[in-house]
């Protein structure tokens, strides 16, 4: 099952909220999970598969094209759609996002998120127009957790009956490298300015596992200009050593592991727009 939404509405959140553990990068600029990242909840009666998708926006460049391409591609193959939005946002649904949303037949919820911001007296409920094209509506806050085992019941009663996809230890299918990545490009969204995060990919370029050691962990950052090379560096080294500092803490908690963490930052012109650049860093094109 699929959570679609506006960038920023809370996707990752809600994902952790509900598989109780940080996978996804969670960032206060939209458009931080740049893949999809799937989140398996297991419970003794049932195992619930999460896809937090891209932040779905209009392309402008090949890459934003690559982001809309594997939105399309994860929502027609799910069993179930989460769409989220905000109490107060006044187009709840667009033009990209409405007909990909309208093509499903699979049932759809209606998720108004980040009730806690809000005193009841203080909605506007424009989400009303859109409610008749799902099938549920629920508010929630995955902050607070507010809603979140009435959703989860109602989830379970609509969800197919399968066989597990995935052992029950699994948190996630994604593997320790895609995630170390992703973590290093979170605490460089939070901690860069204006237009350097949307120039940032990162990848893992070596990952040992050492038994007896630190693993080994190093992780190339490509940025698409020499300028901005310097702001990810920052005065003396200091943005990128805490940057290497936060990441480390939470590749070691995720691995359970003592981590060496080496950052480069490398330039790479135009990588947005250059396909083979964007192969090469990983996102590829399925057709
Ligand atoms: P995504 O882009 O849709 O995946 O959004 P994120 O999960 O990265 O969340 C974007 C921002 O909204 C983060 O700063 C979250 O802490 C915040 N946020 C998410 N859910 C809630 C919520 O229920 N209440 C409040 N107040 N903030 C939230
Ligand atoms: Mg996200």
């Amino acid at each position: 099952m699929a959570i679609a939404g506006k960038p920023n509405v809370g996707k990752s959140t809600l994902m952790n909220a509900l598989v109780g553990a940080r996978i996804s990068a969670v960032s206060r600029r939209p458009q931080t999970t740049r893949d999809q990242i799937k989140g398996i909840l297991t419970r003794p009666d049932c195992q619930i598969v999460f896809v937090d998708m891209p932040g779905l926006i209009r392309p402008r460049d090949r890459f934003n094209e690559y982001l809309l391409t594997q939105a399309a591609q994860a929502l027609e193959s799910v069993d179930l759609l989460y769409h989220l939005i905000e109490p107060d946002d006044s187009r709840p649904l667009d033009e990209a996002t409405a007909p990909l949303i309208e093509r499903l037949a699979c049932p759809k919820f209606l998720l108004v998120n980040k009730m806690d911001r809000f005193g009841p007296k203080e909605i506007t409920e424009p989400h009303e127009a859109i409610a008749p094209k799902f099938d549920e509506v629920f508010r929630i806050s995955a902050l607070t957790g507010a809603g979140l085992p009435q959703l989860i019941e109602r989830t379970v009663a609509r969800l197919p009956v399968h066989l597990p996809y995935y052992d029950s230890d699994d948190l996630t299918d994604r593997n320790a490298r895609f995630l170390a990545a992703e973590i290093v490009r979170e605490k460089l969204f939070e901690l860069t300015a204006q237009e350097v995060p949307y120039s940032i990919a990162t990848i893992v370029d070596e990952f040992t596992e050492r038994a007896d050691q630190k693993h080994f962990v190093r992780v190339l950052i490509f940025v698409e200009r020499q300028s901005q090379k310097k702001l990810v560096v920052g005065t003396g080294g200091q943005l990128l050593k805490k940057v290497g500092e936060l990441a480390r803490a939470d590749i070691e908690a995720l691995l359970d592991h003592p981590v060496y963490l080496e950052l480069w930052v490398k330039v790479k012109p135009n990588w947005r727009k250059d396909e083979a650049e964007l192969r090469r860093l990983g996102y590829s094109m399925k057709r």
